[in-house]
């Protein structure tokens, strides 16, 4: 398998700590993949970016971006490259740096006109990715609720392409095709309730949307865990055997639809437009926060708010949790339906998984599980 592989030709038995060179390393290689993509990108505007984010690119600030991340990979490769015995990390990010340096760098000229049509979107692969990175991955690796969890655990391969998936043409599940959806409140929105709705202070308004949301998803998520037909699908988001902010992403893009479809539709008939794209902000990121390796809790705002150790639980095998805490914004709709899990001693799960079940392994064999069993 090639995360195996990957492992074996990065992977050493050296120790991981700040200063072994490991976190250098890996910092290089990132940024060097990061900043050769962005250069790639820069050759191949119209077949690899998206056409949605193309007018919204401040060039300068983008080619900074680009320059940094190729300095960024050299400096960081060569801090690793003294620290750590095996180089392997460092000259990857170093040899990414320069490819993108002999390929023009920062400065690669765009000279066709781009017209809109079908395009790949590695540039929002990319840009999401660095970001995503630079919210949780810090959080997890400062304040870790599994500290001896690796960000390189078992299958995390899977779960990057899980990302990709998400990113690349079939945009769907991404947050960009949901903002062309919103367009449909024009059609579904009950005008007086609408208005009414838009009269409300702000922070009213964002309660009740992710209110409506959550009690949508709550119904909808219940029914994958209740109809076999739907687990199916859903049984993929809980094959993860380890929980962190890439852990999120494995979802069957029929789970996707159904669930953001099942969550949007009925906000389009109460809120307006701006109302359900700062939603659709705020839940990227809080759901993807609730499946990070990060231990911090607050106790007194658990009651009110689903934080990490919650949704933790959802993910665990263990049998006396198993089918708990369907609401991923409220613990107090699981209380009010009877579905909720939360141990008051602060403990968190032992294992993660499936319960009794096997799945295959790898993107593509769990895309068709669910149609040939
Ligand atoms: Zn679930
Ligand atoms: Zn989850």
């Amino acid at each position: 398998m090639l995360e195996q592989k990957i492992n074996e030709v990065f992977g050493d038995q050296e120790p991981t700590g700040f200063g072994s060179g490991w976190w250098s390393g890996v910092l290089s290689a990132f940024f060097g993949v990061l900043a050769f993509g962005a250069v790639v990108c820069l050759h191949f505007p119209q077949l690899l970016t998206s056409p949605e984010l193309r007018p919204y690119y401040p060039m300068p600030v983008i080619r900074l971006l680009i320059q940094a991340l190729i300095v960024g990979a050299i400096l960081f490769g060569v801090v690793s490259g003294m620290l750590r015995r095996k180089k392997v990390l460092g000259l990857t990010g170093m040899g990414f740096a320069l490819a993108a340096t002999l390929l023009g760098g920062a400065s690669v000229p765009i000279n066709d006109t781009l017209t809109e049509g079908p395009a790949i979107g590695l540039d929002w692969f990319l840009l999401d990715m660095l970001l995503m990175t630079l919210i949780f991955s810090p959080i997890e690796v400062i304040w870790p609720a599994y500290p001896k969890q690796s960000v390189f655990r078992n299958e995390w391969l899977t779960d990057i392409v899980y990302f990709l998936s998400t990113h690349l043409p079939i945009q769907i599940t991404s947050f960009l095709i949901l903002l062309p959806a919103t367009q449909l409140t024009k059609y579904l929105a009950i005008p007086g309730l609408v208005d009414a709705v838009g009269r409300l202070p702000w922070l009213v308004q964002f309660f009740l949307a992710v209110l409506v949301a959550d009690l949508s998803e709550y119904a909808i998520h219940r029914a994958f865990h209740t109809v076999p037909f739907l687990w199916r699908f859903h049984a993929i988001h809980h094959s993860s055997p380890a929980l962190d902010w890439i852990a999120g992403s494995r979802s069957h893009l029929v789970d996707d639809v159904l669930v953001r479809g099942g969550m949007l539709i009925p906000m389009m008939f109460i809120f307006p437009r701006d109302m359900i794209v700062a939603y659709l902000f705020f839940v990227t990121i809080h759901a993807t926060w609730t499946h990070c390796n990060f231990g911090p809790t607050v106790k007194w705002l658990e009651p009110y708010l689903i934080l990490p150790r919650y949704h933790h639980w959802h993910h665990t095998s263990q049998k006396e949790a198993i089918d708990k805490n369907f609401a991923i914004h409220f613990p107090w709709i699981d209380k009010l339906f009877g579905t909720h899990y939360l141990p008051e001693d602060g403990k968190w799960p032992d294992t993660y998984g499936l319960h009794n079940e096997k799945m295959p392994a790898g993107f593509w064999r769990q895309t068709l599980y669910p149609f040939v069993r």
